[in-house]
């Protein structure tokens, strides 16, 4: 058999772009840069291990190639041909020749296309049972997270400090026995999804050095919790409330302290909620979804560096009730607070100094909490056993047909314990402004 010229091989290989080639094949979608897909050289269930890097990154930084970080699958188009369709390097030429139109010789391509492999049957989508929230709720409770510690030293007035407990448990927000936070991401059925879990530095900031852990991956859930066997979505963080707050604004911002902060220190839930999407990327028409089946209005808050990221975002989703909402940064914002200010930053540096928000002229903003009325503001009523079971049994009603959740003690226990917190702060706090020293009351 005649060699195909070198000339002609490299014209080919020349032409050839490993975005074509694993496309014809593969499924992939944008991943930054590069491409991804679920790889077809192992079992593959998680797209991301498999990365097609196109032929338009430079050579030197591995363009034009494919590779996956978990059986090491790698190579470039030809590589590719002939180990996906089994072609000979020849056959592969003329694979290649054939697609792009370069004739390379007159032997016939020995190749008949495999049948289409059969697309796998869509995974059950992962369903957390709700005793894990509970659980790490009660360590919240019981243990010392760093992160709720340092919430709590933050200088809110009497209002917000006396809402605090009320706002952690609202957002489910729960401990890990490491001391890690954790911030569950329950969808707008209630169901929990996943949770993010969190390290956290004394000074509020996250430890940078740790990855957040998700809690399909800790030990002691997997066995329970087979993140291979599921599709993990991932709600946007609050988005339980939904259903609860019926005619709130939605306001959305990037990390879950900052709508926990923003949460607290506006307080009226009936006209606002706060939700998180724990990063730009993951606010997509998919997790908005449930927000713009409901006509939701829904406002994006970004960082200060953030805004031209977001208003791209929010113009691709082209949905006429969601806008970038920039009127808190435009009055509030401060050459001190930074050009990474987040709104969380500018709340907290305007508890310190006693400013407060100034009321928004175009009709759109967010209103000083001390002006409007809902259940969260003014003198925040002591919980009584009649309250006590009132949440209950609006947790039940947010919930129907809990299937997963087994002991409704078990929930009501950690909340009683919340409101006894409530108590005990607010108590230390008169007493500490009576001139009274701080010491514990039970
Ligand atoms: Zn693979």
């Amino acid at each position: 058999m005649p060699k195909i010229p070198d000339e002609v091989v490299k014209r080919v290989i020349d032409r050839a772009k490993i975005e074509d080639v694993v496309g014809d094949f593969v499924d992939l979608r944008k991943a930054g840069v590069n491409l991804t897909g679920l790889c077809p050289f192992h079992d593959d269930k998680h797209a991301g291990n498999f990365i097609v890097r196109p032929s338009s990154i430079p050579e030197a930084r591995h363009g034009n190639t494919y590779r996956c970080f978990a059986c090491d699958a790698k190579g470039g188009p030809v590589q590719f041909l002939m180990a996906h369709e089994r072609l000979s390097f020849p056959d592969a030429i003329r694979w290649l020749g054939k697609k792009y139109n370069e004739p390379v010789d007159d032997i016939p391509l020995n190749y008949t296309p495999p049948p289409p492999r059969p697309k796998p049957a869509p995974l059950p989508v992962m369903e957390i049972p709700r005793s894990y929230v509970v659980r790490t709720m009660t360590i919240a409770q019981e243990q010392s997270i760093l992160f709720i510690y340092w919430l709590q030293l933050l200088p809110w007035d009497d209002e917000q400090r006396a809402r605090l407990q009320q706002t952690l448990w609202m957002y489910c927000v729960g401990g890990w026995k490491d001391g890690r936070v954790v911030f569950w991401q329950i969808d707008h059925q209630g169901i929990p999804r996943a949770a993010k879990l969190m390290k956290y530095l004394a000074d509020g900031h996250r430890d940078k050095e740790a990855h957040p852990g998700w809690i399909y991956n800790q030990d002691g859930c997997r066995q329970q919790l087979d993140p291979d066997k599921h599709e993990i979505i991932k709600p946007l963080f609050g988005s339980h409330m939904l259903n609860r707050y019926p005619k709130a604004v939605i306001n959305i911002v990037e990390s879950e302290k900052t709508a926990i902060i923003m949460a607290n220190y506006y307080g009226n839930n009936d006209a606002q909620i706060w939700l998180a999407c724990g990063g730009l990327n993951h606010l997509q028409l998919d997790s908005l979804q449930p927000l713009i089946d409901q006509g939701r209005t829904i406002w994006l808050w970004p960082d200060k560096d953030g805004r031209d990221d977001w208003q791209e975002v929010c113009d691709k989703l082209g949905y006429d009730k969601c806008q970038v909402y920039t009127h808190f940064f435009d009055t509030c914002w401060r050459e001190e607070d930074g050009d990474k200010a987040d709104v969380a930053d500018i709340a907290i540096r305007m508890m310190r100094t006693g400013d407060k928000p100034r009321h928004t002229d175009d009709g759109q903003g967010v209103t000083d909490h001390n002006a409007t009325a809902g259940p969260c503001n003014g003198a925040n009523p002591a919980p009584t056993p009649d309250t006590i079971q009132r949440a209950i049994d609006e947790w039940k009603l947010t919930h129907p047909n809990d299937e997963p959740f087994h002991c409704e003690i078990e929930m009501a226990d950690p909340r009683v314990r919340m409101w006894r917190e409530t108590l005990r702060q607010r108590y230390n706090f008169n007493k500490r402004h009576n001139g009274g020293t701080i010491h514990t009351t039970d």
